[in-house]
This record gives structure tokens, sequence and C-alpha cells, in this order.
């Protein structure tokens, strides 16, 4: 009798996956993709489609595409808006000032930002002069977002900031309404704080204290969904 415990087990990851790719709203999933392939290398795949990417006007003044960093099988995805110089200059995530601080608010809560986490932004490309990301950047880097989100299927988000909180939630309340709990968001749960940019503009100690509620609410949230 063969044993076929290989073969259940991948029909089901199949099924897991499919299902998500369903509440994520995708309708379409092209079967030349690399739908079976580790989320390792899914990512490589998703990350080599990005090169060159002109898809919106941020791609011309751009060095680096800044697609993520961490661990591919991390139940906490962190979301920031997107890439600033440090980032464009070195093609990872969150390097700069507000990088250094957002480690440290991940190590606060014992999260180490190689093991414990995935890092992305919103968009992948460095905006201009830092400013926020227009609507129609965010919307054609979006296909980018979910198929990192199918690949991760993290069980929780941080979002960081309002940028990334609105565009991810669809809404226009203010970060300062939103956070404190959690959002449902693609069959994850969303826990919204502070940017770290934020805070190091804003450094006085009732933000901080705000934020520091929230980084212990993801990991609340994470260790109780994993069980
Ligand atoms: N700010 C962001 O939102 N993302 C980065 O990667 C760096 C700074």
């Amino acid at each position: 009798m063969p044993d076929e415990t290989p073969l259940a087990d991948a029909l089901r990851a199949l099924g897991d996956s499919l299902r998500y790719y369903r509440d994520m709203g995708l309708t379409d999933v092209p079967l030349d993709g690399p739908y079976l392939a580790s989320p390792v290398e899914q990512l490589r795949l998703q990350e080599e489609k990005l090169q060159g990417c002109r898809r919106c006007k941020l791609a011309g003044g751009r060095i680096h595409i800044v697609f993520g960093s961490g661990n591919p099988a991390a139940d906490l995805v962190v979301i920031g808006e997107g890439p600033g110089a440090d980032e464009d200059q070195q093609g990872k995530p969150f390097v700069g000032r507000a990088g250094q601080l957002l480690t440290k608010m991940l190590e606060a809560v014992q999260l180490d930002r190689e093991r414990d986490v995935y890092i992305l932004n919103i968009v992948k490309c460095r905006p201009p002069g830092n400013r926020n990301p227009e609507p129609d950047e965010i919307e054609a880097c979006g296909e980018f977002l979910a198929a990192q989100f199918a690949t991760i299927q993290p069980k929780v988000v941080l979002a960081l900031g309002s940028v990334a909180t609105q565009a991810l939630l669809k809404t226009r309340e203010p970060i300062g309404k939103l956070r404190g709990r959690v959002h449902p968001y693609g069959g994850a749960l969303l826990v919204p704080t502070f940017h770290p940019a934020f805070l190091l503009r804003n450094p006085g100690q009732e933000y901080k204290r705000m934020a520091w509620e929230d980084l212990k609410l993801a990991r609340r949230e994470r260790d109780r969904l994993r069980g």
C-alpha cells in the first residue's frame, strides 16, 4: 500500500491556499504560476516578476524595488507605507531611522525582525521626497501585496501609520480612532498602530505608551491564534 500522506498533505495545502485566495478576493489563479512552490520560492518568483516594473509613476525615481524581508512562514506581517531614501538605497524595508525604531519596538515584545515577522510596504518604490503614496500608486502595487499575503498567510497584520492602515481597511478614519483594537482583514486580524517615523517626530510619552499597547496586542493575538 503506497504511503498516501504526502499527497493528502499536498491536497490539504492546495485547498487552504485556494480558500485563502478566494477570501482575499482573487478571482483568477493562473495555473502556470508558482502556486505549488514553497513560500520562499513563491516570494522569490513574485520579486523576480516585479523587476523592471513600470506600472506607476514611482518607477521613474527609484534605485531599488523594495519587496520585503523576514520570515516567509511568519504568523505576523508588518506593513509600512513605502520605502524611504535608505530603503531605496539598500533594497530592504525599514533600515533607516524609523526602521531602527521598528526593530526596537518588535524586540520590546520579544519579536525578532528576521525570525518572527515578515516586513513589507504598501508600495514597493520610494515616493519622491518621502511624500505619501497616491491612490493610483497604491492600486498599481495592490496585486503584489495580495500575492505576498496569499503566500505568507499571516494570522496577524501590524499596520504602521494611517496610510497603510487606511489603504488596507479601505477607510478614511484617522489612525487615532482605528488603533487600540483589532480589525478583520482577509482571514487575518489587523492591528493598527502609529508609524515609527511619526513616533520619532512626536517623542511624547503618550504616543509611545499607545504604540506599546498596540505591540502587546499584536503579540497576544499572534500567540492566541497560532495556538
Ligand atoms: N517607512 C516605511 O513606511 N517603510 C519603510 O520601509 C521605511 C520607512
